[in-house]
């Protein structure tokens, strides 16, 4: 079987490009190692910034952000003060829209696959063979375990961290860069009510951060030792916390639905593409999830690949493909340090005790500035809103 794009994984990276590449009359095929349930049913991130949002109008697909609310203030709860960050005001009025992660991949998959896209679910073993060369395959197991073969001209590794495709490229063709936090991250998911704004509290307790998703849940962060013990937090403790970390004696309690000890690491590849396989997404960084970048880098180096496809498929120019890893790994640095930046604000400047009292002057200041510096401000709402 032949097509010109194999496209591996449908998360947001995947959809993004399959959906991208078909409305430009492109072949392409995706396959997925979950079936659709699984699929649709992991809750993540909840924010599509500006420049995501611009991916998928430029492309017609307003229809994937139907009803999402935008986002334009934040709250930084400092010691149990507010201040808001009017996060629009310094960016020209370009800001993010509210979607949770899941209701974004099920409108992308129905819209893909009602638009008669090739999606292949519960696709077992999937190996890449001759990337570097003019005729890449991709080998894989189908739903009924019968063995298959598809040639393509193009490969999208968007398999996420553990996927295959990073792990099909020679190790001594990619540099590899990687930072660990010095403090843990522990997350819950709610059936409560979501926060008026954003929120991330800064307090002597430790960091927490409460964020919408959707108009009954909630998801929280809160800081914690690295390597934390899960068990050690029973619901009971995670509401004290929060309640304590939050100053509001008040916050609802709801089910939690779901706990988990975050690794936050930080990690990039260079360059993102060996031969005709180019990744996308978390297959080639990761971002720490505080700053809220994480699927919104996905979208982008989706919306570059797309377009450099688009290129070489329809105009025989394979120029924007050379160019692709450099492309998108001008984004990802810059993000890489937005995000780093926001959680050493966060971090040291909640609990002096873990960042000693010099690191929590500076992070209080770095955060002043935000209220204080009209170009300090401007510089971090650009950030949340992403490039134009
Ligand atoms: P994924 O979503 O991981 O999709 C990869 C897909 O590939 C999956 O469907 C997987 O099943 C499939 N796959 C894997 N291996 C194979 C294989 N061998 N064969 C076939 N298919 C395969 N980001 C934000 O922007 N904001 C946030 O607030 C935020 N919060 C987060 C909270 C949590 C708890 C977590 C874990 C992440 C968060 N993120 C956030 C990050 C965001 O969810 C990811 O960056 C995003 O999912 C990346 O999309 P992706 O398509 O690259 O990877």
């Amino acid at each position: 079987e032949r097509t010109t794009v194999v496209v591996v994984g449908a998360g947001v990276a995947g959809l993004t490009v399959a959906n991208l590449v078909h409305r430009n009359g492109i072949g392409c095929v995706v396959l997925e190692r979950h079936d659709r349930a699984h699929v649709e049913g992991r809750q993540r991130a909840g924010v599509i910034d500006h420049a995501a949002e611009q991916v998928y109008l430029r492309a017609g697909l307003d229809d994937l952000l139907a009803g999402a609310r935008r986002s334009g203030t934040l709250e930084f709860r400092v010691d149990g003060v507010p201040r808001r960050f009017d996060a629009a005001a310094h960016a020209d009025g370009r800001v993010g829209r509210l979607i949770p992660q899941q209701l974004l991949v099920r409108r992308l998959i129905s819209t893909f696959v009602d638009g008669g896209g090739d999606l292949r679910f519960a696709a077992h073993d999937v190996a890449l063979h001759d990337i570097d060369g003019d005729r890449p395959h991709v080998t894989y197991r189908d739903a009924d375990g019968v063995p298959r073969r598809l040639d393509a001209d193009f490969l999208a590794g968007c398999d996420g961290f553990h996927g295959v495709s990073r792990a099909s490229i020679p190790p001594d063709a990619l540099t590899t860069y990687r930072h660990a936090d010095e403090v843990g991250w522990f997350t819950v998911l709610t059936d409560s009510p979501p926060p008026a704004l954003p929120l991330l509290a800064l307090s002597p307790h430790g960091f927490a951060a409460h964020f919408g998703r959707g108009p009954a849940a909630g998801r929280f962060y809160l800081q914690c030792r690295p390597g934390e013990d899960l068990a050690a937090w029973t619901d009971d403790r995670v509401w004290r916390q929060l309640r304590l970390r939050l100053a509001d004696e008040d916050l609802v309690a709801g089910p939690i639905v779901a706990k988990a000890v975050i690794d936050a690491r930080s990690f990039v590849v260079d360059p993102m593409a060996h031969g005709r396989l180019f990744l996308v997404g978390d297959a080639a960084h990761i971002v720490p999830p505080l700053g809220g970048k994480g699927m919104n880098l996905a979208i982008a180096d989706a919306g570059v690949l797309a377009r450099a496809l688009s290129a070489a498929v329809h105009d025989d120019d394979p120029g924007p493909l050379r160019e692709y890893s450099a492309t998108c790994l001008r984004r990802v640095w810059h993000d890489q340090e937005f995000s780093r930046w926001l959680g050493e604000v966060v971090f040291h400047g909640s609990d002096p005790a873990t960042a000693g009292p010099f690191r929590w002057r500076l992070a209080r200041a770095r955060l002043d500035r935000l209220f204080t510096s009209p170009a300090a401000a401007r510089a971090f709402a650009e950030s949340t809103a992403g490039p134009t």
